[in-house]
């Protein structure tokens, strides 16, 4: 697997989850998601990151 070098998708991710992104970043992100592995198992980590997050909160 390649480590992905698209920083601004990868900035915009923890937004992705928090539904803050405009239509047109959430295409974008989408996009890049569809086509790099790298960035889906990052956006896996993000996730469980905010749900322990949340449960220890
Ligand atoms: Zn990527």
């Amino acid at each position: 697997m390649n480590k992905c070098i698209d920083t601004e998708i990868q900035e915009m991710l923890p937004d992705l989850l928090h539904g803050s992104l405009d239509g047109h970043e959430r295409q974008r992100v989408a996009a890049h998601l569809a086509t790099c592995e790298s960035c889906r198992e990052d956006l896996d980590v993000i996730r469980t990151v905010n749900v322990r997050f949340r449960r220890t909160a």
